[in-house]
């Protein structure tokens, strides 16, 4: 017990946490370059905030929170997403009164109570943005443009954008009548889940994963039958200008996206070669009734996550090789304890001038300490014993061409140069 993790949760270890800050590194320039800003907000919020925002119906909200009271009886979730308290925070810190649109982004962990397999975990972490104060189709286009930019900056080949529009709240209601109609017709073949939803969100009837309830769903009626002239000309204009930058995307009509705060555009993009359920590696939409839902004025808002264990996967999956640097500069080898103050000495130095820069802490012998010179990719190592220290030099050895040279101590620093 005491050694295992909690189910469902990663130690991510050197040689892997590389890649994950090469990706942050990546999110982080591209951002950036989109003149988005980081927020951070707490890993912890008041329950509350995720049942008004996400939605009580949800899978998140009814199944997968973590939740508890804290010592002074607070109801407090870890955050299961990012964007409820992003707007919280922009409600509160009045972030409405700067310019607006404000264009914020996170990086973070996220925690779900899901089923643990791959790709899918208890602990995970997303990336995402969020665009509060337009309702301008092209803030939706920038956000969809902004994931496929960076899933293609990656190199990842095989993504898809599918997009939806779940409609307003002007043509949303007489969808969910025609919804309820439709699937009343099969009640006896529907899962236990789908009759709730039947009653309390027949949007998400669209979303089961049973397959009954798939076959059934292919036939519903669909949002864009139903939209009303302001949500059709919305997604046309989204679609619009997602082609002029030459994004491809598929209109899925099935598409509802497991939160309840969504209105009009909703996407995700799937990488077509991951496991057939958790293919997808970024979802988003927009919500113009969140702000006002969690407190706010009447804002309208628009955004995405994707999860980062997900766009790891798939860099694996797809064999690619990610441009991390290895290796130190130099590896500073003592030979005998009257050398170690003068290397500790150089180490340090070395250090200051911005090598990158390792030694030994073990008293090894000159081969095991070459050995280790080697595994960590040093471009040289400089090797300092009795003699050395004797005559005031050092040897300094190439490793690559695994060539040395004895260098008189005060002149290392300009040999390595
Ligand atoms: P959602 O907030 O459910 O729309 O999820 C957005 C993205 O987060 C998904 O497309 C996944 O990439 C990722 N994600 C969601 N849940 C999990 C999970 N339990 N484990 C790992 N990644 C997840």
């Amino acid at each position: 017990m005491l050694t295992n993790k909690p189910r469902g949760t990663n130690d991510f270890l050197p040689g892997e946490v590389e890649k994950w800050q090469y990706l942050e590194g990546l999110i982080r320039e591209l951002f950036a370059n989109y003149h988005y800003k980081e927020i951070r907000t707490p890993i912890f919020e008041h329950t509350e905030l995720f049942l008004r925002s996400v939605g009580e119906t949800s899978d998140i909200v009814s199944k997968e929170m973590y939740s508890f009271e804290d010592k002074g009886m607070r109801h407090v979730t870890l955050r299961p997403e990012g964007t409820a308290g992003v707007v919280r925070a922009f409600v509160e810190n009045k972030l409405f009164a700067q310019s607006l649109p404000q264009k914020l982004y996170y990086i973070g962990p996220m925690f779900r109570y899901d089923q643990p397999q791959a790709g899918r975990y208890r602990q995970f972490h997303q990336l995402g943005c969020e665009v509060l104060g337009s309702a301008d189709p092209t803030v939706d286009a920038e956000v969809i443009t902004f994931a496929v930019d960076l899933f293609s900056k990656l190199g990842l080949q095989s993504l898809s954008v599918l997009i939806n529009t779940v409609g307003c709240d002007n043509c949303r209601p007489r969808y969910q009548e025609a919804l309820k109609a439709y699937f009343s017709q099969y009640k006896s073949e529907l899962c236990p889940t789908c009759l709730e939803r039947l009653e309390k969100n027949p949007l998400r009837l669209l979303d089961c994963k049973e397959e009954a309830c798939k076959r059934i769903a292919s036939h519903a009626p669909t949002t864009l039958e139903y939209a009303c002239d302001d949500c059709r000309a919305h997604f046309d204009k989204v679609c619009s200008y997602l082609e002029s930058v030459g994004v491809d995307y598929q209109v899925d009509t099935s598409l509802v996206r497991g939160l309840d705060y969504y209105t009009q555009t909703a996407f995700e993009v799937v990488m077509n070669k991951v496991g057939s359920q958790q293919n997808a590696i970024c979802g988003g939409g927009r919500y113009n009734k969140l702000v006002s839902q969690v407190g706010g004025e009447d804002i309208p808002g628009m955004g995405f996550a994707a999860g980062m264990e997900r766009v790891l996967l798939t860099i694996e999956e797809e064999g690619i090789q990610l441009p991390i640097p290895e290796g130190i500069d130099v590896y500073v080898a003592p030979l005998g304890d009257a050398a170690k103050k003068v290397c500790f000495e150089l180490t340090h130095t070395l250090r200051q001038k911005g090598y990158t820069c390792e030694t030994d802490y073990l008293s090894k012998s000159i081969k095991a300490q070459m050995k280790t010179a080697d595994k960590n990719h040093a471009r040289y190592s400089i090797i300092i014993g009795d003699d050395e220290l004797a005559q005031n030099v050092a040897v300094v050895r190439n490793m690559a061409e695994s060539s040395q040279e004895t260098v008189p101590m005060d002149q290392v620093l300009d040999y390595i140069k």
